[in-house]
């Protein structure tokens, strides 16, 4: 029988690929910032890494990583079959993929992160953009992925903001994140 990867390995591998691709967690959660600031008038740019690297710990999202990161990878080396080697390359309009695997990924954190994947998809802010704009790498996973990290993030530290304001103890907040970690 095979052996199994032990989650530490795929988390390592899947935070290393974000670097490796000149993502760190600071930039995504300065997209977090601007989204929660808004709502919360108080809020800091640590609160928004914190919750950053917290979404980086759930499985679903490093899986996403992994996948996502690959195809873009495999595409600049031009390791993909045709058609499909094209239509990364080029981020084609109608191609999909890109978007449903990264949305996929943003369920667990429920509503609010879903709404904010759409927003980030038509409203490319920050390393988003930057991802966008650098023309001789590909991006078409990995645009859509950092995405949907910091749709989570965003979506887990309004939650996180409204159980403070209201003085839930720090015990059960953390017990209720425990709770919601699927995976
Ligand atoms: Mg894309």
């Amino acid at each position: 029988m095979l052996e199994r990867v032990p989650c530490e390995t795929v988390e390592m591998a899947a935070r290393k690929k974000l670097i490796d691709r000149g993502v760190t967690i600071e930039a995504i959660a300065e997209i977090v910032y601007d989204l929660q600031k808004p709502y919360a008038a108080n809020l800091d740019l640590a609160s928004c890494i914190e919750s950053t690297d917290a979404v980086l710990n759930k499985r679903e999202i490093q899986h996403a990583i992994l996948v996502g990161v690959e195809l873009d990878e495999l595409a600049e080396k031009g390791l993909l079959s045709e058609p499909l080697l094209s239509m990364v390359k080029q981020d084609e309009g109608l191609f999909g993929v890109d978007e449903t695997i990264a949305l996929g990924s943003v369920f667990g954190f429920g509503s609010i992160a879903v709404t904010t994947f759409g927003y980030l998809d038509k409203q490319k802010v920050g390393i988003i953009d930057e991802l966008d704009n650098k023309k001789h790498q590909v991006h078409t996973f990995l645009d859509d992925l950092v995405a949907s990290i910091a749709a989570s993030a965003s979506a887990r530290l309004a939650h996180r903001i409204r159980d403070l304001e209201e003085n839930r103890r720090v015990v059960d907040i953390q017990k209720r994140e425990e709770e919601d970690l699927i995976g």
